[in-house]
């Protein structure tokens, strides 16, 4: 590996070097006034590995920042449905329309200043009704019903129940493929059952989804698509069950 490039030297009256990537992903080396220039490179790359990955997650968060606030959604990009992927076709009518077709999801264009807002909407909307049909599978397995089950807009959490026995299930999970929101609903119905996360609580909940540790394994590693502030280029990766 090449020693990485200083893009800029300050000397001062410290006492110690110190290095610093910049948001542009650029190395700035601060340096005691009298240490020879050999020795602040000899130092300097004795550290390339520390740099490069540095210098790659300064550069990735200044990318995915420029994305989020520089762009709003637009024709052709991605969207999660229940874990399939539409194509937006942003259209002209003379009435706001958003629907879901067979391979493509229909906006019309003056609902594309507000396309985030309507599209939660829809979403939440279409978890609403496949909530009514899951939780009645799930609840008759496991012999308990919830008081009330509500949707979430919680930024971190997927679902919870509260000791009152409300279940909230994140709107977001209407992206997910449906195996992955089956998930949560169990979790959340076990926790009326065992409200920790206990032995006999995951025994549980192995006993309706035997492959849970690959469902939740797959929420945690897709869990930044699931999102409407990310623009998306790839579909969503399908989950696959580890057991039949
Ligand atoms: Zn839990």
């Amino acid at each position: 590996m090449n020693p990485p490039k200083i893009d800029r030297l300050i000397r001062s009256q410290r006492k110690t070097v110190a290095l610093i990537i910049r948001p542009d992903g650029s190395l700035e080396v601060r340096a005691p006034l009298r240490l020879p220039k050999k020795e602040i490179l000899e130092w300097v790359a004795s550290k390339s590995n520390w740099i490069e990955k540095h210098r790659q997650q300064v550069l990735q968060i200044q990318a995915e920042k420029a994305q989020a606030v520089s762009r709003s959604l637009q024709n052709g990009d991605l969207l999660y449905v229940m874990g399939k992927t539409y194509p937006l076709r942003v259209i002209k009518t003379q009435t706001q329309t958003l629907r879901l077709e067979k391979t493509r999801l229909v906006m019309s264009s003056d609902l594309l200043p507000h396309a985030k807002t309507a599209l939660q909407k829809f979403l939440t909307e279409l978890l609403n009704l496949t909530l009514a049909v899951r939780f009645s599978i799930f609840t008759e397995q496991i012999g308990k019903q919830p008081a009330r089950v509500r949707i979430s807009k919680a930024r971190t959490r997927w679902g919870s129940c509260s000791s009152n026995g409300t279940i909230a299930i994140n709107w977001r999970l209407s992206m997910a493929p449906l195996e992955i929101l089956d998930y949560i609903i169990v979790h959340e119905l076990v926790h009326l059952k065992h409200p920790n996360h206990s032995r006999a609580f995951w025994a549980e909940v192995a006993r309706i989804l035997p492959d849970y540790k690959a469902r939740k394994q797959w929420l945690k590693q897709y869990a930044a698509w699931l999102t409407l502030e990310r623009i998306n280029d790839q579909p969503l990766p399908p989950y696959h069950p580890a057991v039949k």
